[in-house]
């Protein structure tokens, strides 16, 4: 089924998941264990990267959302990214996903990769969901696009990033998830600017938990999240303690969720870091409000 299909028939906040691949030097079981555990937990779908933070992309993504949609039985939804692939390849890509019965993507430019020069046939999200989108036999196949709550590390200005998410949904994107935030006003500002640009898809707000220090100054550079005052008290004061740390992630996710779905959010995605124990956590604080 569609993602937007699920926003769709849902009166509640749509609930969805993120994993990572492995690295290509362990096979794709080493994280079959955590993938299961987190669809016991009955999110509407998870989503698998596709070689974010520049890591070499394979068929990895693919397998892992075939045993999410086929073997746990929830909606899978798998990246792909402009960097990664020519026209012909997002033919080859495309046909493998819908041939293991993967039913959503979520379209985007990608992280680019020091290691290798990106591919040049598409410059731009928009165009890769173009491009998709022209091809009829992708018809029943989903798309979803990413959204910046402090504007992409990229962009001019957050008005400049709306414009171009314009592009992104008037190619076809169906829903947009949201980059990762840890100041709610962020996202309540986008959200704000992007129904003034005329974009009445569902917004998805991404959740990271922290679990490490070196995970947010990792994620931090990445995305250029900015980091509140109450959040840096956070982590400074626990940094020492690891497992404190992770309690008190969970605590500040759960606070920022609350606070969105008080305010008529329309999904939550929560970047798993493939840890179930902390997603576990989570919907445990959260699953009665949504
Ligand atoms: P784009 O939409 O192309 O935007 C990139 C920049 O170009 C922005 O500054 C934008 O304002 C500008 N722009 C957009 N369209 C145009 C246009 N038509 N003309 C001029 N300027 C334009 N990366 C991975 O490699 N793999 C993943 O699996 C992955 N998953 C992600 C999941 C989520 C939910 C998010 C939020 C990000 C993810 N990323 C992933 C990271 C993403 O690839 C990077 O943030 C990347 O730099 C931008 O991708 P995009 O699709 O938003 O790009």
């Amino acid at each position: 089924m569609k993602i937007s299909e699920l926003f769709r028939q849902n009166d509640k906040a749509v609930l969805s998941f993120e994993v990572f691949p492995p690295k290509k030097t362990s096979g794709v079981e080493s994280i079959t264990a955590a993938v299961d555990e987190l669809a016991a937990l009955k999110p509407a779908y998870i989503s698998v990267t596709y070689g974010a933070g520049g890591n070499t992309a394979n068929t990895f993504t693919r397998d892992i959302a075939a045993h999410i949609k086929n073997d746990c039985g929830i909606e899978a939804m798998a990246h792909i990214t402009c960097v990664n692939n020519s026209k012909e390849e997002v033919i080859t890509v495309m046909d493998s996903f819908k041939e293991k019965g993967i039913e959503n993507i979520l379209a985007l430019r990608g992280d680019i990769s020091p290691d290798k020069p990106p591919k040049t046939d598409f410059k731009h999200a928009n165009e890769l969901i173009a491009f998709i989108r022209e091809h009829h036999e992708y018809d029943s196949i989903g798309i979803s696009g990413a959204c910046y709550p402090e504007g992409h590390t990229e962009a001019e200005s957050l008005t400049a990033d709306i414009l171009n998410l314009r592009k992104k949904v008037d190619a076809g994107a169906e829903e947009l998830i949201s980059q990762l935030f840890f100041d709610n006003a962020f996202f309540y500002d986008l959200r704000e600017k992007a129904t003034i640009a005329g974009i009445n898809v569902p917004i998805s707000a991404g959740i990271m938990p922290v679990t490490s220090k070196s995970q947010i100054e990792r994620m931090v550079t990445m995305c250029g999240a900015s980091l509140p005052q109450k959040f840096v008290r956070m982590v400074t004061k626990y940094e020492s303690r690891p497992e404190a740390l992770i309690d008190a992630g969970i605590a500040y996710a759960a606070d920022q969720i609350t606070d969105l779905l008080a305010n008529g959010v329309d999904g939550v995605h929560i970047y798993t870091m493939n840890n179930p124990y902390v997603a576990k956590k989570i919907v445990g604080i959260v699953e009665k409000l949504l």
